[in-house]
């Protein structure tokens, strides 16, 4: 594979810095290179810097990358998707126009539930073909790693079905996939009323096997006082550490504290949500240095205004890492943009610390921090060329599909057409 460069970048965002999640003022430090300029060998970045100096150290047969005179980024790292799942919820969707809300849809039968009952229908190969199809959407947003939830089986058979899916999907080398366990979504229609029977079964039945045929990364847990309460998560959670899986929390989306507390006592890697989060659980969790991944996306689609507190986490010095939450109930969206615009006029977050949240400290939060999220040599040469001038129309020009090239390990992988 001979030499790479891209050259010709209006501004390069390399979020080159200590190696480690950023925080407070740190998340507005991009290290930007006006006209900067990249070499890469073998996939890996080995030099960053001004053009003039780049271009004094290529090979010969050097493969060149103009960039055009626009800006060229990290890819984006979503740390928090669930890829993997067969149909839609457009019905529901159009059932909360009409008022219904999402718990009302769930009583009902619908929700996860519903989406459990058309996964456990398809195949293999079909959850794939849907699943390639999403992948091209990340790409064409600009997203080059993801965080892949399994969670739609709710079986030892279906749940391993999806994360075999996942597997796949990573080893086509189009997108990076970061698997994770999530056999606590809910109780499943069979173990209606029988929830601490389904946590049993979860625990001696799915983690064991998924953790012996290394499906998984990862184990993640819905942690809400009517769908796993906090000691059951606990108990799931302590099962899955016993097992070398990392822990992640879905916390507070719908209640105070329950999940914030509970990953802070277990020093999970992430605290997923954090929407109801009072001052005590931001406190434990920052206290115990645990991440929070805040999805913005996932309120704006539940019409809802509650937000999670970005600028109090900011203020207590916790490294923020921003995410789609892609889903087909609560947040049908894969794009990173969006999710940057939400985090800016929502949650008051500044572009540079947004970007921040979405890449390098993504990054970290997935055990990926020295390999991935910022342009620095010996990283992985995954980046993006966008049609901007400034990175700060990312998040101001909402709504766009930004992203004109995609480069995952120094290959493209995509190419806008037009
Ligand atoms: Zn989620």
């Amino acid at each position: 594979m001979s030499d790479l460069a891209v050259v010709n970048c209006r501004q390069l965002v390399t979020l080159s810095g200590p190696r480690r999640p950023r925080s407070g003022a740190e998340m507005r430090e991009l290290a930007i290179i006006t006209g900067g300029a990249m070499r890469i060998r073998d996939g890996r970045i080995a030099a960053v810097g001004p053009r003039r100096e780049i271009y004094r150290s290529l090979a010969e047969d050097t493969e060149i990358v103009d960039a055009g005179g626009r800006i060229v980024l990290p890819g984006f790292v979503d740390a928090h998707t669930h890829p993997v799942f067969a149909g839609t919820r457009a019905d529901e969707f159009e059932q909360r126009t009409g008022g219904a809300s999402y718990s009302e849809i769930a009583a009902a039968g619908g929700g996860i539930r519903s989406t459990v009952r058309k996964t456990r229908a398809a195949s293999e190969s079909a959850l794939l073909d849907a699943s390639r199809r999403y992948a091209g959407w990340f790409l064409r947003g600009g997203t080059t790693t993801i965080e892949a939830k399994s969670g739609y089986g709710l079986s030892l058979e279906d749940e391993t079905k999806i994360l075999r899916v996942i597997r796949l999907l990573h080893s086509e080398r189009r997108l990076r996939y970061v698997p994770t366990f999530l056999g606590a979504h809910e109780v499943p229609d069979e173990y209606a009323g029988r929830r601490e029977e389904y946590a049993e079964a979860v625990i001696h039945e799915m983690l064991p096997q998924i953790a012996e045929d290394q499906l998984a990364e990862y184990c993640d847990v819905f942690c809400e006082p009517d769908v796993f309460p906090a000691p059951q998560a606990a108990a799931i959670l302590r099962a899955a550490r016993a097992l070398h899986l990392g822990i992640r929390m879905h916390a507070d989306q719908f209640s105070a504290d329950h999940g914030s507390l509970l990953a802070a006592e277990l020093g999970a890697a992430t605290a997923d949500h954090l929407e109801r989060t009072t001052p005590a659980g931001l406190a434990a969790l920052q206290a115990a240095g645990v991440q929070p991944v805040l999805l913005p996306g996932s309120v704006y689609n539940l019409g809802s205004s509650e937000y999670p507190a970005a600028r109090q986490m900011i203020g207590l010095g916790m490294p923020l890492v921003l995410a789609t939450d892609f889903n087909p109930g609560s947040s049908p969206t894969t794009s990173m943009t969006m999710v940057l615009s939400l985090a800016c006029t929502h949650m008051k977050m500044t572009p540079a610390e947004a970007l921040t949240a979405a890449t390098v400290n993504a990054a970290w939060s997935l055990g990926r921090g020295r390999e991935l999220g910022s342009l620095e040599p010996g990283k992985q040469a995954d980046f993006v060329i966008h049609e901007c001038d400034d990175y700060r129309e990312l998040p101001y020009f909402f709504g766009r599909e930004t992203a004109a090239a995609v480069y995952l390990g120094g290959a493209c992988v995509y190419r806008r057409s037009d």
